[in-house]
């Protein structure tokens, strides 16, 4: 006999927990530690004051989140489509090792692949969504990863849709060589249909937003934010150093220094984003 009716199932626990238990599939629930260290002001903070958005009470860093926490903060509850999910990377190059640590790592973070993609609402609005999960070899953007972001950008040409991904990335993975790369032009292409069809494109950077991700598909939204002091660059800060031999300033590749310069449209606090996307989303299209 079941312990629960499916009536009892319905008790919400919270908010966030219940719609990351409906989001997901079966994710296991791993114990989260108890004190975390902000990698901004260095304070070490109990987990619980974090909060849902895991944002350091001290400093405001925002801490990096996982794919299902970021789709509970977003959308409308219950709205999200998961598709495009089964697809598997044929391992171009035998990579050593490289199907073990992808079986780790789904395991680990209970996602197929470094990138969620589906169709969702946020304040009643129809989108199509991608959401970049760090946790999955640094969202390393491999065959998979490009292929899921591509059939979702055709989907939403298709259904007259916009786009909002939330990107993080380490850039390509290397473990899929040149294959990886070739993932630039084929999003970049799926990305110039899409805006072709007059539709609009929004992409939010997080932390850390780096390398052919940046380089392509991050930006070339219409608008794109940013949270606060997210990495954001091409390549890493050593590698332009050495090459230009000039120490760099102290805030280069943070999201403010982006902003300065005009990469940048706004930068947003995680509390903020659902209202600010639900805005633009209103502003450009309306409600569908
Ligand atoms: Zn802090």
């Amino acid at each position: 006999m079941a312990l629960f009716s499916k009536k009892d199932k319905s008790i919400r626990i919270s908010p966030n927990r219940s719609l990351r238990q409906k989001q997901t599939r079966d994710v296991p629930e791993v114990p989260d530690e108890l004190f975390a260290k902000c990698p901004s002001c260095k304070h070490i903070i109990y987990q619980k004051d974090l909060g849902m958005a895991k944002i350091c009470p001290s400093c405001g860093y925002n801490f990096r989140i996982s794919a299902q926490e970021r789709l509970a903060l977003t959308v409308d509850e219950g709205t999200f489509e998961e598709l495009f999910t089964g697809l598997e990377t044929i391992d171009p190059l035998n990579f050593p090792n490289y199907d073990e640590k992808l079986r780790q790592v789904r395991k680990a973070t209970g996602l197929d692949e470094a990138v969620v993609t589906g169709l969702a609402k946020i304040k009643g609005q129809e989108l199509a969504l991608a959401i970049m999960d760090a946790r999955f070899i640094m969202a390393s953007m491999g065959t998979v990863v490009g292929e899921k972001i591509t059939r979702l950008f055709e989907l939403a040409t298709k259904q007259g849709l916009p786009v909002v991904i939330f990107t993080a990335s380490g850039g390509a993975r290397m473990q899929e060589g040149i294959m990886s790369l070739m993932q630039m032009a084929k999003i970049s292409a799926a990305v110039k249909r899409h805006s072709n069809a007059g539709l609009f494109y929004l992409t939010v950077l997080t932390d850390p937003t780096t390398g052919g991700v940046t380089a392509s598909f991050a930006m070339e939204g219409d608008i794109i934010l940013a949270e606060p002091q997210a990495l954001i660059g091409f390549a890493g800060r050593r590698v332009i150093e050495t090459t230009v031999r000039q120490t760099l300033p102290e805030d280069f590749q943070k999201a403010e220094f982006l902003l300065a310069h005009g990469f940048v449209d706004a930068i947003v606090p995680r509390m903020d984003l659902r209202e600010r996307i639900a805005k633009l989303l209103a502003f450009h299209g309306g409600v569908k």
